[in-house]
C-alpha cells in the first residue's frame, strides 16, 4: 500500500469542471490583476468569517509582512513570536527591521505560552505573533488580557487555521488583525501562491490595500512606500471555486483524526505515541496531524520503507536557525520547542485518505515500537 502524505489529486478531480470554468472565465476577461475575481473573493471570505474586512494578498508570508507594516512596526521594535514555527512568523518581523523576541511554547498544544509572553514583554514590545499551529488556535484570549491597555498588537499566524475556532469565534478574527496562507498544500489551496489579511479595523484594512499596490492611490501617486503584494484573479478565481467546500473537507480531516484516535487506543499505543489534543472549546481543522514519539527519526524512516508520507513540522526551532545566531539565544533556552522539533511526526491526514490507509499507518508505526521496545 502507498500513503502520500498528501494527495491532491482527488481533490481537484472533484471539482476539475469548476475550477476549469473559472479559469477560463478569467482568461476570456484577460483581467488578471486585480478586479472583480478578486473583489468577489475578498467579500465572500470576509463574510464566511463574518468580519468587515480581507484583503488578498500574494502570499501568506507577504500577509505577515504587510500586517507588521501597516501596524507601523520598524526599526527599534520588539516582537515576540514563539520559538516553533514556519519560518516566515519570525523572518518577516526580521524583515521589517523589527526585533524578533522568541518565546518557549506550551508542551501540550505547542502553541506560544502565554506565562512565556508575559516575561518577555519590554517597553519596546509591540506586537505578538501567536501561530495557531497545525490548525489549533493558541490560547489568543490570554493574550489579549496580557495587552490589554498596553498598545501592544496581536497579529494571528491563521497560515494553518482557516475554519478553526476559539470559544466559536474564527482563526483571523481574534486579533488586531489575522494572516492566512493559501499555499497549495494548505486546508485551502490556491493553484500557486496567495494569502489573505483580515481585520475589523476600517483605517488598518485601507492602509493594508494601499500598501498592497506599493502604496499608491491612486494610481501612480505613492503616499507611503508599499511593495506589489496583490492576489492574482486566477488565485482568486480557484479560491472562490473552492471555498464552499472548505467545511466538508475540514469535516473529513476531523473524522480522520477521529478515527486516528480509535485505531491507536485500539493498537494500545496511546503512550507511546502522543496524539494532538483539541482542548475543549476550540475547533481543530488539523491542517496537520502531528504526533510526537521517541526515536522519531527512525520511525519515520520505517514508515518511508512501508511507502507512507510523513514530515517533521519543524526540526529546528527559530533560536537555533543561522540567519538569527546575531539575537544571541543559548541554543537550550527553549526546552518545550527542543522537545517538540526532536519528536513531531505529521501523518497523513488529507480529506481523501480512507480507513484502511489510516490503518495502514498505525501498524507500521505499531510494528516498528514492538521491535523497538
Ligand atoms: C504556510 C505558512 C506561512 C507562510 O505562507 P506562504 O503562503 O507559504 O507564504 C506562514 N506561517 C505559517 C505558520 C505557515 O504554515
Amino acid at each position: 500500500m502507498n500513503v502520500p502524505l498528501l494527495d491532491l489529486r482527488p481533490q481537484y478531480a472533484s471539482i476539475r469542471d469548476e475550477v476549469l470554468a473559472a479559469v477560463t472565465r478569467v482568461c476570456d476577461s484577460q483581467q488578471f490583476i486585480m478586479g472583480p475575481e478578486v473583489e468577489r473573493f475578498e467579500s465572500e471570505i470576509a463574510s464566511a468569517l463574518g468580519l468587515r474586512h480581507a484583503v488578498g494578498v500574494s502570499s501568506g508570508t507577504d500577509a505577515i509582512l504587510v500586517a507588521l507594516m501597516a501596524l507601523d512596526i520598524g526599526p527599534g521594535d520588539e516582537v515576540i513570536t514563539p520559538t516553533f514555527s514556519f519560518f516566515a512568523t519570525a523572518g518577516c518581523v526580521a524583515r521589517v527591521g523589527a526585533r524578533p523576541v522568541f518565546v518557549d511554547v506550551d508542551p501540550e498544544t505547542l502553541t506560544i505560552d502565554p506565562a512565556r509572553v508575559e516575561e518577555a514583554i519590554t517597553p519596546r514590545t509591540r506586537a505578538i505573533i501567536p501561530v495557531h499551529l497545525f490548525g489549533a488556535c493558541a490560547d489568543v484570549d490570554t493574550l489579549g488580557r496580557i495587552t490589554s491597555g498596553r498598545n501592544i498588537h496581536v497579529i494571528e499566524d491563521a497560515a494553518q487555521a482557516l475554519g478553526a475556532t476559539l470559544e466559536g469565534r474564527p482563526a483571523g478574527t481574534l486579533g488586531a488583525i489575522g494572516c492566512f496562507s493559501f499555499f497549495p498544500t494548505k486546508n485551502l489551496g490556491a493553484f500557486g501562491d496567495a494569502g489573505l489579511v483580515t481585520t475589523d479595523d476600517e483605517a488598518l484594512a485601507r492602509r493594508v490595500r494601499l500598501l498592497r499596490s506599493h502604496g499608491a492611490h491612486p494610481k501612480y501617486h505613492h503616499h507611503e512606500i508599499g511593495g506589489n503584494f496583490r492576489l492574482d484573479a486566477l488565485q482568486a478565481a480557484v479560491l472562490r471555486v473552492k471555498l464552499p467546500h472548505l467545511p466538508q473537507w475540514t469535516d473529513r480531516r476531523r473524522e480522520n483524526a477521529r478515527i486516528y484516535g480509535e485505531l491507536f487506543a485500539a493498537a494500545g499505543l496511546t503512550s507511546r505515541v502522543r496524539l494532538p489534543v483539541e482542548r475543549s472549546g476550540r475547533t481543530h481543522t488539523y491542517h496537520q496531524y502531528v504526533v510526537r514519539v521517541p526515536n522519531r527519526d527512525a520511525v519515520r524512516a520505517h514508515l518511508a520503507s512501508r511507502g507512507i508520507g510523513t514530515e517533521v513540522y519543524y526540526p529546528v526551532p527559530f533560536h537555533r536557525q543561522e540567519c538569527f545566531a546575531s539575537l544571541g539565544y543559548a541554543s537550550d533556552c527553549f526546552p518545550h520547542a527542543d522537545a517538540a522539533a526532536a519528536e513531531v511526526l505529521a501523518l497523513p491526514i488529507y480529506p481523501g485518505l480512507t480507513r484502511d490507509q489510516q490503518a495502514y499507518v498505525v501498524e507500521a508505526i505499531n510494528s516498528f515500537l514492538i521491535h523497538d521496545s
